[in-house]
Order: C-alpha cells, then structure tokens, then sequence
C-alpha cells in the first residue's frame, strides 16, 4: 500500500529522548500531516468496519488519537484505559511492569460488558507490556479482544511474542 510509505516518513526519530540511548518515535510529526494522518485512520477503518467490534479501547496517551476516529468511523464506542487515578468513577486496574518498576492501567467500571468485542488502540509496541495490561482489564471482565493496533512496531523487542494468540496489527517498524 502506497500510503504506508508516506506515514513511515512522516514519523520523526529523536534520539535520546526521553533517556541516553533511546530512539523515540515521535507521532505528532505524522499529526502536522493531514494525509499521512487521515491515511493512518483510514488504514485502521479499512480493516476493522466489518469485524463487528462494539469497543474501541485506547491507551494513554496517544492512544486517545488515534483510537476516538476509529470509533466514530466504525460505529464503536471509545473506552479510555488510563494512567492510575485519572478517572473519576469506579475502576477496575492492572499493574503491568516497566525498566524499573511498575506502573497501572485502570478503566471505568461498566464501560464493557462480558461478551463484547473489542479492538485495542495504541501508537507503539515495544515490550508489549502495555498492551498485556489492556488485554487483562478487558479480559477480565469477559471482553473478547478482537486484535490489537499500533501504527508502529519496534520488532527487535518482541512484543508481539508476550500477547499470545490476540492478533497484532501494525503499520509500519520503527
Ligand atoms: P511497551 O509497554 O510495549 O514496552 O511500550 C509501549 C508504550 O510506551 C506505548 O504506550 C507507547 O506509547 C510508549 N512508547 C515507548 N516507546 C515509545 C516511542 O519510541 N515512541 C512513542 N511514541 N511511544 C513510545
């Protein structure tokens, strides 16, 4: 597909940021691009409008940028999965662990419902830490996740391997 190449181009790699070392994808270069952008989304529409996915659930931060289009485009709704005491209601969390040490994703009680389908959204799969955490939140409460979705991958850390048999869905490697 043509317009992977261009989305590729429109992400910029800063180097040392936010660490010595560390090569970050940087998304809202792809933001300042209305193609590139809407090219991303529709990518993302193209393949899930007939999966009949009832939730989109997306991760903070940037998974509340590309994750609410989606959602209006295939006739989901949008479900927040937050960093911890963010949301004001009732909240059912997960710790999920990092370099060092642990940090939680929480949701809104009553969001889902058990037997739902979902699509999870985020910009990035590195360990793959992340997303095991919105797997279990949405599991847990007897959601089916449908797939999960990155607009990039960082292969050499193998996240992809951690998620088990939820499908990964990604546009381009970093
Ligand atoms: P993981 O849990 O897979 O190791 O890390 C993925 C999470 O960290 C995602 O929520 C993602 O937004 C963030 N992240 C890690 N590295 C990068 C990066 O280079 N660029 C961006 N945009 N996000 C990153």
């Amino acid at each position: 597909d043509q317009r992977l190449q261009k989305i590729a181009s429109a992400i910029r790699v800063i180097p040392n940021f936010p660490k010595p070392g560390i090569m970050f994808q940087d998304i809202t270069t792809l933001l300042l691009d209305p193609t590139a952008f809407k090219d991303t989304i529709d990518l993302f529409v193209e393949r899930y409008r007939s999966k009949d996915i009832s939730v989109v659930a997306g991760i903070e931060a940037r998974g509340f940028i590309f994750g609410p289009p989606i959602a209006l485009a295939i006739g989901a709704k949008f479900v927040p999965m937050r960093k911890p005491n963010k949301l004001p209601g009732e909240v059912i969390s997960e710790e999920y662990s990092l370099e060092y040490g642990t940090d939680k994703m929480e949701m809104h009680v009553g969001a889902v419902r058990a037997g739902e389908r979902a699509l999870i959204i985020d910009d990035l799969i590195a360990t793959g830490g992340t997303l095991c955490a919105a797997i279990r939140l949405l599991e847990r409460v007897g959601v089916e996740v449908v797939e999960c979705a990155c607009v990039i991958e960082l292969p050499e850390l193998k996240g992809r391997d951690r998620l088990g048999d939820r499908p990964l869905f990604v546009l381009v490697e970093g």
